[in-house]
């Protein structure tokens, strides 16, 4: 039978510029070789090739040239893939022994040849570690250090070990070490947990894996010789610093395994960590300068910075690799901008060198890598970051830790606007149930607090005060906790935690994104606090301001209440003139902080039943505060509940039915414009939007109150003021009469919040109880709340965008859902011709960068 021929076999610099070909360890060893590195002579099996192989094709012979002894490396098309871990020493024997006793000196050649049996068995033959492990340490019993005679006995016992198990000796040529060594690498390869793997990273069903034949260097033996691994910034900072690892007398990576002490990099690393063994720079000075001077042109030319595994032998160095730095979000940022400031990348590349969302983790502390987790329960990450804080059950309890300077934690079932004021006081938010956009979410993401909800499998009664977790272990208030919104987590106790490290390299990041992206940013801010943490983040305006968060601050809600429980419209306009003032003054705070840019606000939107306590005790005591009948009171808020209040009086609804309390806002906004304007000397230009409109006419009606009173403080003041008025897209019909709205919009601004709610027919608010199950089985691709339904949803935003623009073409469109802070929504904005996306203050800079990245 003739095997198929093979040909791919080449040098190694045949693979510079030809991952696609040889893959991308191939490609990049090329590259360093020809820049004059010192590494290691090469062939290299391509895609090819190695498919020919694992169909049957022989293995080629290898180019003699690279000596008797070789390693055996894959070469994915992408690092990220992974692929089979590296062979060494294949084609050590007992013909070659000789020949490597001469080069390395006796005990170096006899322990590398232990070592090429056993991971010939290993991993060809498929015999368990342990045995050699045991081979091994029962000399090591003997003594500390393994004699040369120890090592000969080893390689004997292996050797015979090996015969006893695969029934055959262990082969004794290159030619057959390297067919079994090749093999094993493309059967791993083609496994099915590889194909998993990788497949989950983005590689393609039919990746194919390169195979690269490198001469051996040996870091064995005694005198100047060993192997680490190097690089020139430090991981965690990314700031210019070398670090890494040295051991003596060793091979592969060793140094990273810990078996011994390695030796620190340099001095400096050695002193800060306190050891004795001296640093590489002291004990090989040109080795040490050599690996910097090498990092520092890889940098140069591939622009990015290296880890690079070496091996001394015989006091010369080898480079074997070069693998991008690991980097911390922060340290990822400072080493794009130091790369922009050697000149080694342009401004665009260190844009997309950045994952948007990983800026998050820089602007709050997060839990230390390092340290012990605790896990309790688990939910759904819904505003990143961490704190440690004592458990609180209700606001109130929160309220009083936090004036007492203690760190809350508010454990509720869900939160409703009732526990706002909480949320301010707490450092951090469980909640049981709710899902990526139900109120405790959307308020902490607003907040920059971390905060974890539907966290389903946590009990937690009320009642008697105690979080139950599944493994039984129950938390009471005052206890410790800690809440990772990054990750979804709540812990017990207080691990370790790195803080938030804001950098100069941040701002110049961002910056540079500024200058690059077409997309408008704005924040959802509903307060003068959040408007300020916006304009830190550099936003462009205020895309969404929730007027009804204003109402929990402070006492206000008392006069809420009054309005909402008045029971003519006499009384109702007492407490709508008294609310008038309040609101007049959060919005010329929001004018003067936001300095002429936009701002959105937003009419009432919840149900008015939201603003009334829950409970019958609670409402009994609002009563009596009011020097009300209780039972008026209750059958008031009985009035107010409705079987599925998402879906009722709320938004437009209210304004049509109640139209008293959109004028006290509109005047409050008009009033309040006047007197920023004045103040600044500079006009403000409101933008008035009106939340869950379906119908046109809901459209026309409100705003010809909101012109009339326009036009009534205009001529108060004496001076007609510019505003403009728009509509909030959020339900399925909204969208579908896009034509129609638009006529009578200046903009509008897609809720896709409520819209995924209504296109899905999916509750916001308890998706959370499913959502973790529909992703796991693939039903959503995604949490629909989290990135927006570029299918369906988008579908709607496509046509309503369409259809909006064909009547006014200078219709301004904008996106203030959740999604407005995550890339893939601000990716499909972008492409549809959207104006600007809005999001939470904190996610501002990933809106940002994630803005510029769409546009370079
Ligand atoms: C929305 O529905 O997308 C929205 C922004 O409004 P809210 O979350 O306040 O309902
Ligand atoms: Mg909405």
């Amino acid at each position: 039978m003739t095997e198929p021929p093979v040909t791919g076999i080449a040098p190694l610099r045949d693979a510079a510029g030809a991952a696609e070909q040889f893959g991308a360890r191939a490609e990049r060893l090329a590259r360093m070789a020809a820049l004059g590195l010192p590494v290691p002579g090469a062939t290299v099996l391509d895609f090819d090739t190695v498919r020919a192989i694992a169909e049957g094709a022989r293995v080629p012979a290898p180019d003699p040239s690279l000596g008797p002894v070789l390693a055996l490396r894959g070469s994915a098309g992408d690092r990220r893939w992974g692929g089979p871990q590296a062979i060494l020493n294949v084609g050590l024997c007992d013909a070659v022994l000789p020949a490597l006793v001469e080069r390395i000196g006796r005990r170096g050649a006899l322990a590398a040849y232990a070592r090429a049996i056993r991971a010939y068995a290993v991993r060809v033959s498929g015999l368990d570690p342990e045995d050699f492990d045991n081979i091994h340490y029962d000399r090591m019993k003997l003594c500390d250090t393994l004699s040369e005679a120890d090592l000969l006995a080893i390689v004997e016992e292996s050797k015979r070990f090996y015969a006893d198990e695969v029934e055959m000796p262990f082969p004794q040529t290159l030619e057959q070490q390297l067919d079994g060594a090749v093999r094993a690498m493309v059967d791993e390869w083609h496994g099915l947990t590889a194909r998993i793997l990788r497949e989950s990273s983005g590689a393609p069903a039919d990746a194919g894996l390169g195979l690269i034949l490198q001469r051996m260097v040996f870091g064995l033996g005694q005198g100047r010789s060993g192997a680490g691994f190097f690089q020139a910034v430090d991981s965690t900072t990314g700031r210019a610093a070398a670090t890494g690892r040295f051991l003596p007398d060793a091979q592969g990576n060793d140094a990273a395994r810990g078996a011994r002490t390695p030796h620190m990099i340099t001095e400096a690393e050695r002193a800060a960590a306190g050891q004795t063994l001296p640093s590489l720079q002291a004990l090989d000075p040109d080795a040490f300068a050599a690996l910097a001077r090498h990092a520092a042109a890889l940098t140069s030319s591939l622009g990015d910075v290296f880890e690079l595994p070496f091996t001394v032998e015989a006091g010369t160095l080898h480079i074997l690799d070069a693998t991008p730095v690991r980097r911390s979000p922060s340290a990822a940022v400072q080493i794009a901008v130091d790369l922009v400031g050697q000149g080694a990348i342009t401004r665009e590349i260190a844009l997309l060198r950045v994952e948007p969302r990983n800026l998050i983790e820089t602007l709050h502390p997060r839990i230390d890598p390092n340290a012990r987790r605790d896990i309790f329960g688990t939910g759904l990450p819904a505003s990143p970051g961490a704190a440690t804080g004592k458990i609180c059950f209700s606001p109130e309890a929160a309220m009083a830790l936090h004036a007492q300077g203690e760190d809350a934690i508010l454990v509720r079932v869900e939160t409703s606007p009732e526990d706002i004021r909480g949320m301010h006081a707490a450092v951090g938010v469980l909640t049981v149930r709710g899902g990526m956009t139900s109120h405790a979410a959307v308020i902490a993401r607003g907040l920059g607090l971390p905060c974890v909800v539907g966290a389903g499998e946590l009990h937690l009664d009320l009642r008697r005060g105690r979080l139950t977790a599944p493994d039984g272990r129950a938390f009471g208030a005052g206890d410790s906790i800690t809440i990772d919104g990054t990750a979804g987590e709540a812990l017990a106790g207080a691990p370790a935690m790195l803080p938030a490290v804001p950098s100069a390299a941040f701002d110049t990041l961002m910056g540079w994104a500024d200058e690059v992206r077409a997309l408008g940013v704005r924040a959802n801010a509903d307060t003068p606090a959040d408007a300020a943490l916006a304009r830190r983040f550099k936003v462009d305006g205020i895309g969404l301001c929730r007027t009804e968060h204003m109402f929990f601050e402070g006492d206000r809600i008392d006069v809420m209440r009054e309005m909402i429980l008045a029971s003519n419209g006499a009384e109702r306009q007492v407490a709508l003139d008294r609310l008038l003032p309040m609101q007049r003054g959060d919005f010329e705070a929001l004018f003067g902080i936001m300095e002429g840019l936009p701002v959105t606000i937003r009419l009432l939107d919840p149900p008015l039943h939201e603003f009334l306590p829950h409970g019958q005790e609670e409402l009994a005591a609002l009563a009596r505060a009011m020097n009300l009948p209780v039972e008026d009171v209750i059958a008031r808020a009985e009035d107010l509940r409705e079987f599925n209040p998402m879906l009722g009086k709320r938004g437009v609804r209210l304004g049509i039915t109640m139209p008293e309390i959109y004028d006290m806002q509109a005047r409050a906004i008009f009033e309040a414009a006047h007197n920023a304007g004045e103040a600044a000397g500079v006009p403000v230009i409101p933008e008035i939007m009106i939340p869950l409109v379906s119908a046109n006419r809901e459209l026309e009606l409100v705003k010809a109150r909101v012109d009339s009173i326009a036009a009534a403080v205009a001529a108060e003041r004496g001076r007609r003021l510019d505003y403009r008025i728009g509509v909030m897209v959020e339900t399925p019909r909204g969208a579908l009469r896009a034509a129609d709205l638009a006529r009578s919009s200046a903009f509008l601004s897609f809720g896709t919040n409520d819209l995924t709610q209504m296109t899905y027919g999916l509750s916001r608010d308890d998706a959370g109880r499913f959502m973790r199950d529909y992703v796991a089985k693939g039903v959503f691709p995604e949490d629909p709340f989290h990135s927006l339904d570029v299918e369906g949803v988008g579908e709607l935003l496509l046509l309503a965008t369409n259809r909006g623009r064909s009547v006014r073409s200078d219709l301004t469109l904008g996106l203030c859902g959740e999604h407005g802070g995550d890339p893939e929504s601000i990716r499909f904005c972008k492409i549809a011709g959207f104006d600007y996306v809005s999001c939470s203050p904190f996610r501002v800079p990933i809106a940002r960068l994630a803005a510029a990245q769409v546009t370079i």
